[in-house]
């Protein structure tokens, strides 16, 4: 069943694939990166350093940011710098957008991206780890867009959301996490209609990602996820070409996540099997 529903989803994505991008579009760019100390964040960096952009990007780990710095200057970044500070704090994230106006005096794209840790595992009903995560991954996306798109409008320019199939069809151990990735669709999709509606010209994308190879995420999940996965520089590749191209939502890798999509509205029940059947069971908690 898998394999013709790949074929069906890569079919969707090459039909609907726009082939204009070119990377001379992100020259000279001003772009923020948040959850760039590691993982996708980091590599999106590089290949923004790569195009010519001038990056800001956000972590907590003041030394792995220091690095990733250092290494965008030797990729030709057209400049490079880091703030570093914890996401659960909304003063924070509106720091790090006060910090791009005051450097650059405005402001072309923002890629939020970063999550705060969370478990994989059966619920175990702590609402207070919810709440603490809602702010990490999700309040404080919304305050950095609240005080980005000022200087966005001015720019025309765009907001990357990195989402996951976690926030479109929901697994099994990842409640606190999944609710937070739907979180961000509801309210980004709502905005961007809005958008629409007032001819804002600020494009909006939403990155609904599979399972890709990042250290943390094959730490916490490989153990349980059955699917191989991704490679995480081809990974932020796609993000940044859908930012820039101004597409409402990305489908990595195209195949599982167009066919996982497809078969949402197709055969509900049958996806959630699926899912279910991908992941190894634990022992009760
Ligand atoms: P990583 O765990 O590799 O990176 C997370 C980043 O967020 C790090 O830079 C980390 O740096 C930062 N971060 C963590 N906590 C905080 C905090 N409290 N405040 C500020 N920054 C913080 O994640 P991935 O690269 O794997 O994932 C990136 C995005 O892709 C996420 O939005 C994730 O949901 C999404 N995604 C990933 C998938 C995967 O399989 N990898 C699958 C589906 C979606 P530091 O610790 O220094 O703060």
């Amino acid at each position: 069943v898998i394999l013709p529903l790949m074929g069906l989803g890569l079919a969707v994505y090459f039909y609907s694939a726009p082939e204009n991008f070119n990377e001379e579009m992100l020259r000279g760019k001003r772009v923020i990166v948040t959850g760039a100390s590691s993982g996708i964040g980091e590599q999106m960096a590089y290949h923004l350093a790569r195009m010519g952009a001038h990056v800001l990007v956000t972590a907590r780990t003041e030394a792995k940011l220091q690095k990733v710095v250092e290494r965008c200057r030797e990729l030709g970044a057209a400049s490079a710098r880091f703030v570093s500070g914890s996401m659960e704090d909304t003063a924070f994230a509106e720091e790090v957008v006060k910090e791009a106006e005051n450097t650059w005096g405005g402001l072309d794209m923002l890629i939020l991206n970063h999550i705060g840790h969370s478990y994989f595992n059966y619920f175990d009903g702590d609402v207070d780890h919810i709440r603490k995560l809602l702010e990490t991954n999700f309040l404080s996306y919304v305050a950095m867009t609240v005080t980005a798109l000022p200087m966005l409008k001015e720019s025309e320019g765009n907001i990357v959301v990195v989402s996951s199939v976690a926030g479109k069809a929901p697994g099994p151990f990842a409640a606190p996490y999944s609710a937070t990735k739907f979180a961000l669709d509801g309210f980004f999709s709502s905005l961007r209609h809005e958008f629409i509606i007032e001819n804002v010209n600020v494009s909006i994308t939403l990155c609904i990602l599979g399972y890709i190879d990042t250290d943390n995420a094959m730490q916490a999940v490989s153990h349980a996820i059955k699917v191989a996965p991704s490679p995480k520089e081809e990974c932020a590749l796609e993000i940044i070409r859908s930012g820039a191209l101004r597409q409402h939502e990305l489908h990595y890798p195209p195949g599982i996540v167009n066919g996982m999509l497809l078969l949402r509205g197709l055969a509900p029940g049958f996806l959630d099997t699926l899912i279910r059947s991908n992941i190894v069971r634990f022992g009760q908690p």
